[in-house]
């Protein structure tokens, strides 16, 4: 069996075509243009590209991007000092800070410190609380993009044995409480799972979010299974010139598409959705913002 290639980008462009109808509706309906602000610290150039594209993606949703950049050198307080007054800013619905920050400042003192209401990562603690208790609140971009994938590939996710290679707050645990609400069987495997190879063989669902490039291989994989990639990894690429380089996910994706009934492709698999849930989740916190039902609008 050769598997297919699961298409984020298509995927990412049809939501973000109907959070754009969704937002239409909420201008004309309600007078109100959803506000993203994105803060950027330092000149990381992987960082600018995100961002840059964010706020490309933010406008042609019809919404408003505000992009803050500040340099490498600002304080942590200073950065604090920004995302409080993003806080009481009414004209922002989410707040978004880019990460990774300069090494001088903590990541959780930040992401604790945006209002859990504005949280579109969905990275604060009571997001995080939520999550795992079942409730709505703000779901992390990357692993509910990861979801919508799974879900629209697979009709019925219930009683499937999900594996899910890694455990950080940002990725794996909440792809695993995503999946489990999806009444899957969940497996969280880490860097102390022993006979990983044997568990990933047990999944008919795999995740693999670890940052080790082509991890999982081919014979890792059962028949029939669908595989997403979570992984960005640049390596170097000799072939394509002196150093030149190319990216690649945790998933050795020509061998593991011998057997799994779908994968995702790195790139053009879930890295798509990551934005594309990024202007859903600023589309339903501005519904909670000002009470809205978010049902109403078509979406
Ligand atoms: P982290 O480094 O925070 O977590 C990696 C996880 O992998 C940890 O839980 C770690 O275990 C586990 N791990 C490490 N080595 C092994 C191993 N040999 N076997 C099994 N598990 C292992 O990474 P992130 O979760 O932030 O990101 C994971 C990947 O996803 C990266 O490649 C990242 O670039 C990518 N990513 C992609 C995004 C997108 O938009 N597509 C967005 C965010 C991330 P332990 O906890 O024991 O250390």
């Amino acid at each position: 069996m050769v598997g297919s290639p699961i298409d984020g980008k298509q995927h990412a462009l049809n939501l973000r075509g109907r959070v754009k109808l969704a937002v239409d509706n909420l201008k004309m309906h309600h007078e109100i243009t959803p506000g993203l602000a994105v803060v950027l610290v330092g000149n990381d150039p992987a960082s600018e590209i995100y961002v840059r594209n964010k706020g490309i993606q933010t406008k042609e949703a019809g919404m408003e991007s505000l992009e803050f950049r500040l340099p490498e050198d600002t304080s942590e307080e200073d950065l604090l000092r920004k995302v409080r007054e993003l806080n009481d800013d009414k004209s922002v619905n989410g707040i978004l800070v880019q990460f990774p920050i300069p090494k001088h400042m903590s990541q959780q003192r930040i992401i604790e410190t945006i209002l859990p209401s504005k949280d579109v990562d969905g990275l604060h603690p009571v997001n995080a609380g939520y999550l795992a208790s079942g409730l709505s609140g703000m779901v992390p971009c990357t692993p509910q993009g990861s979801a919508i994938l799974i879900k629209e590939t697979a009709s019925d996710l219930s009683g499937l044995h999900a594996v899910v290679v890694g455990r950080s707050n940002l990725v794996g645990k909440p792809i695993a409480q995503l999946l489990l609400q999806e009444n899957c069987t969940v497996t969280i495997c880490h860097s102390r799972t022993k006979n990983l190879k044997e568990v990933c063989l047990s999944a008919d669902i795999l995740v693999a979010a670890v940052g080790i490039p082509e991890l999982i291989k081919g014979d890792w994989v059962s028949e029939g299974a669908i595989v997403i990639d979570v992984g960005i990894n640049r390596i170097e690429a000799p072939e394509k010139g002196l150093g030149k380089t190319r990216l690649v996910g945790d998933v050795d994706y020509g061998g593991v598409i011998k057997n799994a009934s779908a994968v995702t492709p790195v790139p053009g698999g879930v890295g798509p959705m990551t934005i594309a849930c990024l202007l859903l989740n600023t589309l339903v916190a501005t519904c909670a913002q000002n009470n809205i039902e978010f049902s109403k609008l078509g979406f």
